[in-house]
This record gives structure tokens, C-alpha cells and sequence, in this order.
């Protein structure tokens, strides 16, 4: 038996990675130091492997992301990169004004870059793939094996003019791939590989083409091929196992059907399986008794057994080291990447009869319901009574939206904004001065509430008609709840990368989770007291913190769905107590929490569906807002509306007409919504006679008295140049056609 571990963050213990690319990019590294710089960051990783498993991937630290390496490795690269060369293409691509499309990697907060095919190829360019290979045998780890993307995942990822491959356009493209990967994997092996480790997370998806993954890897026989998947089972369990590879990889944590099928159907003798065992996509300890017990009885159907974890460690932060102000019962209980290597190595040492490494195993149960553990009785009791009503408010959408426009007295196509309005390099100068304490908090909140003042003293005088307060001083729409929740833990270095340099801190969902006081009643309450125009009070909602949070052990996803949602719900009712009538709780992540199987998706959204609803449990006459940004709607049209919000804003700008369409395909629809007019992923400032024309596309799909003119997402990240210029056009566009409208003036 061995081990194999992979997916070892990139970030490096000191976020290396990162100042190396932005080094780089702003020229104060040449191109050799980055490459030495990263030649060493990778034997910082190899020499991390080798001391705890047997085998591990090279070529593995891409200078931007997998999907690109092999992109260019293998020449798919778009004819508008043929002007540039080595580094200065991949960045181009990754990076340049026309860059590649960038997308979620699976069920994970990682995006990749998609590869786009049809654009015209050019010559494949493995350099970069060789010479990661090379730096692995230069430092003698014969052991560690390139580790590419799979040729099947690859083509399943890519798209030729914006659309997933056809399967006629499968088929083209198959054709083209595999003489240039073949030669990828023969150049590795003129390099010394002993064997290649395939990432396919591919084959997991709805009903992937068994005949074509089959021909792919006839075609690759005779190279000695590992095959890893993860984030679920594989729906064709005896074909994989039966490709003509020397082992695949299968993970064990996230499903049970993978199990299932080994049971059923057997393991064939003469080739590796690769069990994930080890959790890697949460970053809890594994209670390693338990595991040799699997172990154990994978064992009985399985000769040749290398236990792995479940999936890559890349989305865990590296390690636990640095997080020591974590409260010492959870600390000792987390296990972010590198402490997953050291369980696998004292597994695998354990089984090999080392009775330090056994009396580890033994002394590793762990107690979960240990108080000291964020276990809150008062939450658990509101739990178990909650009754059917605390999922319904008390009157149905037609009746409420008639109370809540006497109220509030809103023209036809109301304008607003998200919520965020452009954080400047002064505003996140001040909230990190105030962090380490150079800035009393009386400073701070005099700073904040300076801000929100000009915020709204700008908006009236642009006359949007509900208005926000910019959210000045939340850094991250997640992390700022996580922090004033209790059951997060939250930490200092546990960075992961969410794409290219771009970092992230994912708070920790540890125990109950309640809420012991007000979060942001003073900001809203004080942004109201300025204006006599509606603010709107603004929570991140309980679907979204969970799916941006890692999860706590042993509760289901719903539980603690419920248990925020019921936080936030406490929220809405002060805001509504301290007067607030128009409630917004964003939702982002509703759609992306979905799990990958489509026959999983009906639970999951009926408890998503029910968490929102819980929290959103307000007054009749409170107007609540949801808000969600660039997913696919089409399908789950039917469970958004089922969560019972008043007015939803959804992206517009970029799909143009199509989500109208989609409106227009689902007769009753009721709610409002608002069009996101303005992209603000893109510089560019919309016109007025563009946003003219959306409304009027979506005039003709949706009544008048539904339509809100809005951006698409919060201006975060906008600059006060852009966002000024075209919220102007956006309210006067709106204007203008209320003007059109005699009813409306
Ligand atoms: N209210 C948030 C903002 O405006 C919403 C962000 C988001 O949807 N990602 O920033
Ligand atoms: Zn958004």
C-alpha cells in the first residue's frame, strides 16, 4: 500500500505565489527571477510531499491556472494571442484585454480559464509543462509524476464561440488533441516520468459519453496513466474501472455510490485504485480510526490500494500553523492541507505496523458534541421549534407589494443600486489602520459615517429613488457576518485562491451559529436618518454565507442553513423595528451550491429555498430584495421564485434579451425585478440609449409595474469615474421612459 497526495496549494506558507506573479506583472521582477522564484517555491512544495507521502504530482504550480498550461501546451490557443510569445502569450491570456472567458471550476470558488476552440491553433508549446517537469528531477523526486488535466475534462471544459462543444465539434477537436497530448506525454517521458496522473473530475458530471472517454484512452494506451476523479462518484463505474490505465482515482468522501459500485461490480486485480479517503475539501481532522476501518474494507476487494485524499487540497489554506488565536478546541481539531499529508502519513504508517503511528490512530477519535466545541442550547431548541408557518410570511406577494407601494410610493421602473459603491484605496487604507489598531473605533465609525453621508447626499442629488449606504465598511460581503457571528472562527492566514493571484479567507463554520447583537442597524439607521428616500438595509443571506464558509462537521448543510438564516432573521426584524421598510439579502451563491448530479438538485434547493424564506420571514409590509449575479437561471427559474422575495435583481446586461426570455417561458412570474443594466464587470459605461433598449426588451416580456432599473452587482470594484457617468444615464434612461408612458407621469 501507498500514498498519493495532490492539489497542494500553490499560495506557499508565505503567499509567495502571489507576490511573485504581481511582482512580475508590474515589472519589478524580471522574467528569470520569477522563474527562479517559482522554480523554488515548487521545491518548497515537492520537498512538503516527500516528506509525508510516496507519491505526489509534478509540473503542478501553473503560473495562472491548469487549464491554461495545457491550452498552450497543446496550441489551443486563439488567433488574437498569435502576436504574442512565451510568457508574455500565457499572461495575455490569462490577464490581457481579451482575455480568456473565466469560469467556476466545478462545485469549488475557483475559476478557471476556459479554453476556446475554432479561433485558429497554433504550434504546441510544451516548454513550460517540461521545464516545471524538470525542476521535479532535478531535485531527485523520481516519485513525483506530471499532473496534467485530463484530455477528456479538458474538451468538457471548452468552448468554441462561447458554447460548450457540440458533439460533432467533441468529436473534431478529439482528433485534434490527442496527437499533440500523446506527444505532451512522450516528451515527459524522454524527461524520466514513470507515469502521469490525469485529472478527469469530468467523468463525475450528468451523463458523460462513456464511447468517447473510452476511445480517448484506447488511444493513450500503453502510457502508464493514473486517472483521479473527485467531487462526486463516477455514473460509470465498471467502464472507468476497466480503461486501459495502470490505476484510477475515486473519492470516497463526497458520495456513497462509489462505494456502492466497488461492492457491486468488484475492482479488477492488476490495476492501482486510488482511494479517496481523506476529506479534502473540508478542514476538519479525520477521526483516523475510523478510516483504517475503511480502509480496511476497501482492502478486501481491492490488491492494490494507494490511499489519496477525496479531492485536490488546493481550496483548503495551507496550514493551521499560523491560526493559534483559533480557541484551542477548534484549532486542535482543524486540518488544513498540509496536516491532511501528515494524517495520510500516519495512516499509512500505522498500517505498516509503527506503533507511535498506531497509538496516533487510536488517540484520534474525536468528540464533536464537546461544549467547548460552539455548542449554543437556545439555538437548538429554536431549531427543532421551528413550525411550517416560520417558512411562510403572512400574506401572499399580491397583498403585500399592494401595502408596500402605498408606503413606499415608487415611480414606475424604480432605479437603485446593490448596495457597494466603489471602495478607494483611502477607504481600505482607513478600515486596515483601524484593524491594527492605529484608528480608535470612535475614528472609524466617524470615518464610515463621513462616507455614507456623501454616499447618500450623492444619490439624492442623481435621484435614485431607494437608496443604499454604500457598504463602507464590510470588506467582503461574507467575512463581515462571519465576524460578528458567533460559530465562525475566523483566521489570519488560511488564504486560498480563488484565481490567478486573486486570495480570499473562506471563514470556519464550527458551531452553532447565532447571533449576539446587532450587525448592521447602526450604518442603515444612521443612512436613513439622512435622507427621506427609502434605504435599503442590506444582508448577505444564509444560503450564500454557508456555501462561501466551510462547513462544520457532523451537522447536515441544512441545519446550519437554518441556524443562519435565523441570525439574519434577527437582523430583519431590527431593521424593521428601527424602521427600515426595504430589505435586501443577497444571494450570489444560491445557484452555485447546487450539487453537481442533477437528481441531487431537488433537495437541495428545497432547503435553500426554505433557509431564504426563513430568514426573509419580514413584515407584509417590508419590501424584501434578493440580489444573485451571473449564474445560469434557466433552469431554477421555478425554486427563485419559489423563495418568496418581492423584488429580485438578476444580471441583465451581458445576456442581453435572454433572460427576458426566460421570463416570458414562465407564465407566473409575479415578483419584480430588477434588470441589471449596467455591467459592471466592464469598464465600460453604458449608454442611455442602451439601457433604453433593455427596459424596452423587457417591457415586452413583463408588465410595467415589475420592472426595476438597477446595475447588475455592487460597484465595489468601479471606479467613481465610471460609476457616475453611467448611473446618470441609467436614471435618466429610466425617466425617459416613464416619460413615454402617459400613465406614469
Ligand atoms: N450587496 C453586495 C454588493 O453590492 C452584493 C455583492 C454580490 O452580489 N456579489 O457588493
Ligand atoms: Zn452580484
Amino acid at each position: 500500500m501507498q500514498t498519493l497526495a495532490f492539489g497542494l496549494p500553490r499560495l506557499g506558507e508565505k503567499r509567495q505565489y502571489k507576490i511573485l506573479l504581481e511582482k512580475f506583472w508590474s515589472g519589478k521582477l524580471s522574467e528569470q527571477e520569477f522563474h527562479q522564484g517559482m522554480k523554488e517555491l515548487e521545491a518548497e512544495r515537492l520537498r512538503t510531499y516527500a516528506e509525508k507521502v510516496d507519491v505526489f504530482p509534478a509540473c503542478e504550480l501553473s503560473f495562472y491556472d491548469p487549464m491554461l498550461d495545457l491550452s498552450v501546451a497543446l496550441g489551443v490557443v486563439p488567433e488574437r494571442f498569435h502576436a504574442y510569445k512565451g510568457l508574455s502569450q500565457y499572461f495575455e491570456m490569462a490577464r490581457g484585454a481579451s482575455a480568456l472567458e473565466m469560469t467556476k471550476w466545478f462545485n469549488t470558488n475557483y475559476h478557471y480559464l476556459v479554453p476556446e476552440w475554432g479561433g485558429g491553433e497554433q504550434t504546441p508549446n510544451p516548454a513550460l509543462i517540461i521545464e516545471k517537469y524538470r525542476t521535479a528531477r532535478e531535485k531527485g523526486y523520481s516519485q513525483a509524476l506530471p499532473s496534467l488535466i485530463g484530455p477528456y475534462t479538458f474538451l468538457a471544459l471548452s468552448k468554441q464561440e462561447g458554447h460548450p462543444l457540440s458533439p460533432s465539434q467533441m468529436e473534431e477537436a478529439v482528433e485534434k488533441l490527442l496527437p499533440t497530448y500523446k506527444e505532451l506525454l512522450r516528451l515527459l517521458i524522454n524527461e524520466g516520468a514513470e507515469g502521469f496522473l490525469l485529472h478527469e473530475p469530468a467523468f463525475v458530471l450528468d451523463e458523460p459519453p462513456v464511447p468517447l472517454i473510452g476511445y480517448i484512452y484506447h488511444s493513450l494506451a500503453g502510457f502508464p496513466i493514473y486517472v483521479l476523479t473527485y467531487y462526486e462518484g463516477v455514473d460509470f463505474y465498471p467502464r472507468f474501472v476497466e480503461l486501459p490505465v495502470r490505476g484510477v482515482g475515486l473519492d470516497f468522501v463526497s458520495n456513497t455510490s462509489n462505494y456502492q459500485a466497488l461492492l457491486q461490480y468488484g475492482f479488477p486485480e492488476d490495476k492501482v485504485l486510488i482511494g479517496g479517503i481523506i476529506d479534502g475539501r473540508n478542514v476538519w481532522r479525520a477521526d483516523l480510526k475510523a478510516k483504517l476501518r475503511e480502509v480496511e474494507s476497501l482492502h478486501k476487494h481491492v490488491k492494490k490500494l494507494w490511499l489519496s485524499p477525496s479531492a485536490p487540497l488546493s481550496f483548503l489554506p495551507l496550514t493551521k500553523d499560523p491560526e493559534r488565536h483559533i480557541a484551542a478546541p477548534i484549532w486542535e481539531r482543524l486540518s488544513f492541507a498540509k496536516e491532511k499529508l501528515e494524517e495520510l502519513h500516519v495512516l499509512i504508517r500505522a498500517i505498516r505496523g509503527e506503533s507511535e503511528a498506531q497509538r496516533r490512530v487510536e488517540a484520534s477519535a474525536l468528540l464533536w458534541e464537546d461544549p467547548a466545541f460552539g455548542i449554543h442550547p437556545p439555538t437548538r431548541e429554536r431549531l427543532r421549534a421551528l413550525k411550517e408557518e416560520d417558512f411562510q410570511r403572512e400574506l401572499p406577494y399580491r397583498e403585500r407589494s399592494y401595502h408596500q407601494q402605498k408606503a413606499l410610493q415608487l415611480p414606475l421602473f424604480p432605479t437603485t443600486t446593490i448596495g457597494s459603491f466603489p471602495q478607494t484605496e483611502d477607504i481600505r487604507a482607513t478600515r486596515k489602520n483601524y484593524k491594527e489598531g492605529k484608528l480608535s473605533p470612535e475614528e472609524y465609525k466617524a470615518y464610515i459615517q463621513e462616507k455614507i453621508a456623501e454616499v447618500i447626499r450623492y444619490q439624492e442629488e442623481l435621484d435614485l429613488d431607494v437608496l443604499v449606504h454604500g457598504e463602507f465598511e464590510r470588506s467582503d460581503m461574507v467575512e463581515f457576518f462571519a465576524e460578528k457571528l458567533e460559530g465562525f472562527a475566523i483566521t489570519r492566514q488560511g488564504w486560498v485562491l480563488s484565481y490567478g493571484s486573486r486570495v480570499y479567507r473562506p471563514p470556519i463554520i464550527y458551531g452553532d451559529v447565532w447571533r449576539p447583537a446587532s450587525m448592521t442597524v447602526e450604518e442603515i439607521t444612521y443612512a436613513q436618518s439622512l435622507t427621506s428616500k427609502p434605504v435599503k438595509g442590506m444582508l448577505t443571506g444564509p444560503v450564500t454565507i454557508l456555501n462561501w464558509s466551510y462547513a462544520p462537521p457532523v451537522k447536515t448543510r441544512e441545519e446550519v442553513a437554518y441556524e443562519i438564516a435565523l441570525a439574519i432573521l434577527d437582523e430583519v426584524r431590527d431593521l424593521e423595528a428601527a424602521g427600515i421598510k426595504v430589505i435586501q439579502i443577497d444571494e450570489p451563491a444560491f445557484r452555485e451550491g447546487a450539487p453537481l448530479k442533477k437528481r441531487n438538485w431537488a433537495d437541495y434547493f428545497r432547503w435553500a429555498v426554505r433557509a431564504f424564506r426563513l430568514a426573509s420571514r419580514a413584515k407584509p409590509f417590508t419590501q424584501i430584495h434578493s440580489h444573485m449575479c451571473y449564474s445560469e437561471f434557466e433552469s431554477i427559474l421555478q425554486y427563485i421564485w419559489e423563495m418568496d422575495f418581492d423584488v429580485i435583481s438578476i444580471e441583465a446586461s451581458r445576456s442581453k434579451g435572454t433572460l427576458v426570455e426566460e421570463f416570458k417561458r414562465f407564465p407566473h412570474w409575479d415578483r419584480q425585478v430588477g434588470l441589471g443594466v449596467y455591467d459592471i464587470h466592464s469598464p465600460a459605461i453604458p449608454t442611455r440609449e442602451a439601457i433604453e433598449q433593455v427596459i424596452e426588451a423587457a417591457r415586452r416580456a413583463l408588465p410595467d409595474t415589475l420592472l426595476w432599473v438597477n446595475p447588475d452587482c455592487g460597484l465595489k470594484t468601479r471606479r467613481w469615474e465610471e460609476v457616475r457617468p453611467a448611473l446618470k444615464h441609467m436614471v435618466e434612461a429610466a425617466k425617459n421612459i416613464r416619460n413615454r408612458i402617459p400613465s406614469a407621469k
